[in-house]
């Protein structure tokens, strides 16, 4: 098992997977466009058509200002920056890569609509799933509650040490929960309950959200994790909108 899948974006006919340590280049589909993180809030918008699917003359920097959009790139493999990549263009996969920040497939069945989220704590203090998804309804027209979610592998409660100011920043930012563990006095941050709680937050059904639920520390024969063992490897997950 070198790409692990999410049930419910397979039965919505999403080509889609979570890379692990054993995943080559052979196993992405091509052509991918990948994101390489700047921990923020970043959206990037790939194809034109994305801005005029439900209003021409809406400008795409009044839903968001950190919101960006891309001509389809002629190279089959490239790279841009950002923190979430959405497309409609069913041409080209998108791509994000981590080692223990968590990776977050979302697809709107309706308009044929896909996004890949880097979930780090950082982004996530910003609200970057709980932006992503307001940005997709926006651009597409559609209702959250149609959207399909899938929560991929990634450091969990049970080995992500936090200090105590990044549960602060949450609070700071008002962004709502982080949820997060107590033990012997250390903080423990819940990624997964955190994105999820945007997921919801911003109009999507509990159980349109797919959680994988799989630890990146726990697990060294399957992914890399930065934190536990200084990794410098980074695992790519990918999603497609359907052909
Ligand atoms: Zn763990």
């Amino acid at each position: 098992m070198t790409v692990i899948t999410s049930s419910l974006l397979e039965e919505g006919r999403f080509l889609h997977g979570f890379g692990t340590r054993l995943t080559t280049r052979n196993d992405l589909p091509s052509p991918i466009h990948i994101l390489l993180q700047v921990h923020g809030g970043r959206i990037v918008c790939l194809g034109e058509q994305m801005m005029q699917i439900q209003d021409p003359r809406s400008r795409i920097q009044d839903i968001n200002p950190n919101l960006v959009t891309r001509e389809v790139p002629e190279e089959p493999f490239r790279f841009d920056e950002g923190d979430s990549l959405m497309t409609s263009l069913p041409g080209i996969s998108l791509g994000i890569r981590t080692a223990d920040c968590l990776p977050v497939l979302l697809a709107d069945p309706a308009s044929n609509t896909v996004a890949a989220v880097h979930c780090g704590w950082r982004s996530l203090a910003q609200g970057l799933a709980e932006n992503t998804v307001e940005a997709m309804a926006s651009l597409t027209g559609s209702t959250p509650s149609g959207f399909l979610a899938a929560l991929g592998p990634a450091i969990n409660v049970c080995c992500y040490e936090v200090g105590l100011e990044v549960i602060r920043q949450f609070q700071e930012n008002n962004i709502g929960p982080a949820p997060y563990a107590m033990r012997g006095g250390r903080y423990f941050l819940n990624l997964r309950a955190v994105a999820g709680s945007q997921l919801v937050k911003a109009g999507l059904l509990q159980e349109h959200i797919d959680d994988l639920n799989q630890c990146t520390a726990c697990q060294p024969e399957l992914f890399n994790s930065h934190r536990a063992r200084r990794d410098e490897g980074r695992m790519v997950s990918f999603i497609r909108a359907r052909d």
